[in-house]
This record gives structure tokens, sequence and C-alpha cells, in this order.
């Protein structure tokens, strides 16, 4: 979801942008207004999770999926080691990755028990003279998020925080680089967010494509090429109304409620049953089952009649999972909660 605010400002701002005369989607990515709205939209990016001044933010393209190369392509810079801890499908996808650029190991891992939990790393699993250890830092499919930032002592911290960027303050000092598509959190699909710690730029490999090597994008301010304009621009809407919300704290203590209201009502009973462990739970997306794939099935599909669209779980896990991003109002959740009770009474499980 969107806000509808923010979709009713782009709707109002479609035809013509302030004195422009244009739409924000026809400007030149080189005019003065352009320019303005990409400032405003780092300022205020950097404002909401009080990003240091030795940062750089980065407006990119080709989704969380294309850092999953950039990353180790230019941060791969000393040893040429890397370490991941390998959490869900996006990891995964981010390990494997890796691997074509360098010596990358598994620093934990929790497949074993189809990613319901988030593991531990202790501190020997990590290589001393790795150039990085990466995360997942909430996962989208399986509805795990960490419970805390990993300690990796000198080594950087990389993090794919896709699917909870902005849901809650974070401390961006503690990492090297995190990085997030944009489509769940902040925007529509295909603006790519970077923040990367100044000392970690600059140091690609030759063979990096300059599209992809963030020193060319730092140097030019996100405008190596064309940037996505549009999507930039929807995320500067995005971050004005989480500052008028009251900025991360305030934003995090709604989603803290919306998710307590899932879990809650989840711990409460026990026709439908959350995999995940309850130290490793997301609160961006919640996951449960019933236990048979015909009455998740049927629930899926009765939801989407009723008006609650998505619920159908990932098709590598099945069961359902509610995604309740920033902008799924406390309304919503209550809705899924009634539909849920309501769908438990008229469909009893047979004993056996
Ligand atoms: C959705 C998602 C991705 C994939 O993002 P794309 O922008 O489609 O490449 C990667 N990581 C996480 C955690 C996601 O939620």
């Amino acid at each position: 979801m969107l806000p509808l605010p923010v979709l009713r400002k782009a709707a109002a701002e479609m035809l013509n942008y302030g004195k422009s005369g244009m739409s924000v989607m026809e400007m030149s990515h080189r005019s003065s207004d352009y320019q303005e709205i990409i400032d405003a939209a780092e300022a205020s990016l950097r404002k909401l999770m009080n990003i240091p001044d030795n940062y750089k933010v980065l407006f990119l393209q080709g989704g969380a999926s294309t850092q999953f190369a950039a990353v180790p392509l230019n941060l791969l810079s000393g040893s040429g080691r890397a370490d991941y801890v390998i959490t869900g499908q996006f990891s995964k996808k981010a390990y494997s990755e890796a691997q074509k650029y360098g010596d990358i190991a598994v620093a934990a891992s929790s497949a074993g028990a189809n990613f319901s939990f988030v593991p531990k790393i202790e501190k020997t699993a990590i290589r001393p003279d790795a150039d990085y250890v990466h995360v997942c830092f909430n996962n989208t499919i399986y509805g795990t998020k960490f419970p805390e930032i990993p300690d990796t002592g000198n080594i950087p911290l990389v993090a794919d925080i896709s699917s909870c960027i902005l849901s809650e303050p974070i401390d961006v000092s503690r990492f090297g680089l995190l990085y997030a598509g944009a489509q769940k959190n902040v925007s529509m699909a295909g603006l790519t967010i970077v923040i990367v710690r100044e000392d970690l730029v600059g140091h690609a490999k030759d063979i990096t494509p300059s599209m992809l090597d963030y020193k060319l994008a730092v140097e030019n301010g996100s405008m190596y090429n064309t940037p996505p304009c549009y999507a930039i621009y929807i995320a500067k809407l995005v971050f004005d109304w989480i500052e008028a919300l009251g900025g991360l704290e305030a934003i995090a203590k709604m989603n803290r409620e919306k998710a307590a209201l899932l879990y809650d009502y989840l711990d409460s009973q026990s026709y439908y049953t959350a995999p995940v462990e309850p130290g490793s739970r997301s609160m961006m997306n919640v996951t449960f089952v019933t236990g048979s794939k015909e009455l998740d099935a049927k629930f899926a599909a009765e939801a989407a009649a009723a008006g609650l669209k998505n619920l159908k779980g990932h098709r590598s896990v099945g069961g359902m999972r509610a995604s309740i991003y920033n902008a799924m109002p406390r309304e919503g959740v209550e809705k899924l909660v009634e539909f849920m009770k309501k769908f438990a009474e008229e469909n009893p499980k047979e004993e056996n």
C-alpha cells in the first residue's frame, strides 16, 4: 500500500507540478525543478533516519536484487571474502550472487528449520579478515526479523532492509551499508535506496559495470544516468507523510500496535498457527497457517472476496502472510482479525 494522502497529492500534482507547467513524469532530470525534488528527498530521508554525515545516500535502479551483485563488486576489496547469514530466499539469492565475485561463506543459517527463526551469529563464525558480513534484516517471505543489530566488531555489516526500511528507528552508524528496494515501504517499484559509509566507496573491482559503481553514483549525485525520477518523487511524498505523523518513533509505535493485534490474536487461539518463533517475529510481515492446504486456499480466496487482498503466502511457503507495511491502517488489521475469527467459526476442522 501507499498512504492515501500521498496518492491524493500525487494525483493533484499529476498534470502540473508547482509552477513547472508539466508533470514530474515529464521533467528533465537535469532541470532545477527536478533537482529540488531529489535534494528534498535526500534531506528528508537523512532527517528521518538520522543518517550520519559520513554516509552517502544513493537513489538507484535495479531493485534490491541488483544490490546482490553491487555489494560484492564494491566491497570485496580486501581479502575478497565475505560472510553471509542465510535466513530466507532473498539472503540465499544474495549469497549465490556474491559467490560469482569472491570467497563467500555462510556464517549462520536457519534453513534447517524452514527459516522459522533468525539464527544467532557466533563471533567465531565470522572470518576475521572478511570484507563484510551480510544479513537480510527483515525476511519478507517467512515473516522473521533480527531482534537486534548483530555485532560484527570492525567488520562492516551490510543489511538488506527492503521490507523494514522506515518501519522503526534504526542506528545507521552500526552498519557499513544498508540497501532497500523502495516498493515495499517507501515508494513504487523502480527505486532502490543505498546508504553507504563513505570509506566503503571507491574500491570497486575493475570489472564493475559503471552503473553498479557506488563511486560514480556518488560523484554524479545519483544521476550517472537518468534516475527513476517519478519513484523518487513518490518517495519524497512518503517521507513528508512520515515526518508529518511524527517521524520514525511515531510510525514504529503504530507498527508495534498493528503487529500486536495480530500476534496477540494468533497466540490466544489454536485454529491458526504462527510458524515463526516469538523472538524472531517481523513487525511488517505476519505469517500464519491453518494446517490444511485446502483451508489456507479457502481463507485467501474468501479474504480477497471480502476486500482483504494479497493474503496468500509466498508460493515457496504457502499459508498466509499479512504484509502490514507503514501505509496499512490499524483498521485494516482489525478487519483481518475479525475475518480470521469468523472464518475459524465457519470452517471447523475435523477432529482426528
Ligand atoms: C522484495 C525483496 C527483495 C527483492 O527486491 P527487488 O527490488 O524486487 O529486487 C529483496 N530483499 C528483500 C528483503 C525483499 O523484501
